[in-house]
């Protein structure tokens, strides 16, 4: 790939506007669904609609200070200033190159560290496209072969108020310094393709895509919220009587075998359940579809990508309504994979479109990235004595989600 090297360049701190500080005794309002902050109106004695009218504040205006938010009357705004808050993780760190792409590092409750990206469509696509890759967890504990994520094990589940505002914290970044009348919200889409299993942290990240798709906070389309996943079979059953967004899923094997080594979830759920859930998922109990997944399938040089696995695959899929996004491993030290060369990859590619599947190469600006983000994160994690696993795990979802699906 030939690309262009992207300038890092650090920002002067300019101002930003902060969430207001918090203190244990008050509620975070940020991440509340709009039925759970309905409910907590009714608690304080007031009316369920005023969910929908703190939200607007929030997620499209940009306020956090109860005291601006001009169409509550005086002494709601009283109450909450005394009762609640709207906060968003503490940025540590923030980098923005010359190419619109926009990074984040935040410190989330108990100090663990988690990285946002914000990556702009590059000139050739959809002009104004933004998308936001979103992490769900800290770590993971599924412990796939190629992520460095997996290797790191797993830490703890983000709240919704630590997902969301990794959304939140990314528009705010656009608007420093504009008038909540005049504030309106950058980011495009959001791929839930960052730290974690997102489905292995359920509740707060479908709370998270409501706001997302709601018309009271972000409004974002459907098709332009995607969830990823590894395979968490009886969650993606889940998901679709629950919420309608884009699901991704994280294949990267034609056959259990392979798929046991590299994906090891598959061992609880094989391929035929996987398959299954997928349909499901499509089909949403209608034969008519409107839908499809996103296959996401790694390229491991030697290890999964020959013509006969391409032929296996084009098997494995059959009539399920997809495309296939083909994503060249990024390589991390002491990993037991190197990435297929692009001609390999091509010839993958070539067998899955003569089969009839739409089928995509993620050219990922990952390479540039990668030494931006190592030397970004590795500045946070010196001085916060996070491991070498932790950074490389972050660099390495960072550079597969640098391509929406
Ligand atoms: N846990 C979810 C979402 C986060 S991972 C999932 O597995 O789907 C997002 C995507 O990055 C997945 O498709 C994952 O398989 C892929 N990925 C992980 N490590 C990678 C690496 N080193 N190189 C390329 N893609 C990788
Ligand atoms: Fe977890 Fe996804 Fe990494 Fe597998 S690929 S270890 S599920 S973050």
């Amino acid at each position: 790939m030939n690309k262009p090297a992207i300038a890092m360049t650090k920002i002067p701190v300019v101002h930003t506007p902060e969430p207001i500080a918090t203190t244990p005794a008050k509620i975070n309002l940020l991440g509340m669904s709009q039925t759970e902050l309905a409910d907590y109106f009714k608690t304080i004695g007031e009316k369920p609609f005023r969910a929908s009218q703190v939200m607007k504040w929030i997620y499209q205006h940009g306020v956090t200070d109860f005291a601006l938010m001009t169409n509550l009357s005086k002494s709601l705004r009283d109450k909450l200033l005394e009762k609640a808050c709207v906060v968003a993780p503490e940025v540590v760190h923030k980098e923005y190159s010359d190419d619109g792409t926009r990074k984040w590092v935040f410190k989330v409750a108990g100090g663990s560290l988690v990285e946002t990206v914000l990556i702009p469509a590059d000139d050739s696509k959809v002009d104004g496209r933004k998308t936001l890759c979103i992490s769900s967890q800290v770590g993971c504990a599924l412990d796939c072969s190629f992520c460095s994520t997996g290797k790191q094990g797993f830490e703890r589940d983000l709240s919704a108020s630590e997902i969301i505002g990794q959304l939140w914290v990314a528009n705010a970044s656009y608007m420093e310094g504009v008038d909540s009348q005049d504030w309106h919200n950058n980011v495009t889409n959001v791929v839930m393709m960052g730290m974690g299993e997102p489905l292995l942290n359920y509740e707060p990240v479908v709370a998270s895509m409501s706001l997302m798709l709601s018309d009271h906070a972000y409004g974002l389309s459907k098709r332009r919220v995607t969830l990823s996943t590894s395979g968490v079979v009886p969650k993606m059953y889940d998901l679709y009587k629950d919420i309608d967004v884009a699901l991704a899923i994280s294949l990267h094997a034609p056959n259990d075998k392979l798929r046991n080594e590299l994906v090891p979830i598959n061992k609880k759920y094989p391929l035929e359940q996987l398959m299954a859930a997928a349909r499901a998922y499509v089909y949403d109990n209608n034969p008519r579809h409107k839908k499809h997944v996103t296959i996401e399938y790694v390229m491991l040089a030697g290890v999964n990508d020959s013509d006969e696995q391409a032929h296996e695959l084009v098997q494995l899929l059959g009539d399920l309504p997809c495309k296939i996004n083909l994503i060249p491993f990024n390589p991390f030290p002491h990993a037991p994979y190197g990435r297929s060369s692009n001609n390999r990859i091509h010839a993958f590619s070539n067998i899955l479109n003569n089969a009839g599947f739409v089928c995509t190469i993620r050219q990922t600006r990952g390479d540039d990235i990668d030494a931006a983000c190592g030397q970004l994160v590795g500045q946070v994690a010196d001085r916060t004595r996070r491991s070498a696993k932790w950074q490389e795990s972050v660099k390495a979802r960072l550079a597969t989600a640098s391509d929406s699906v």
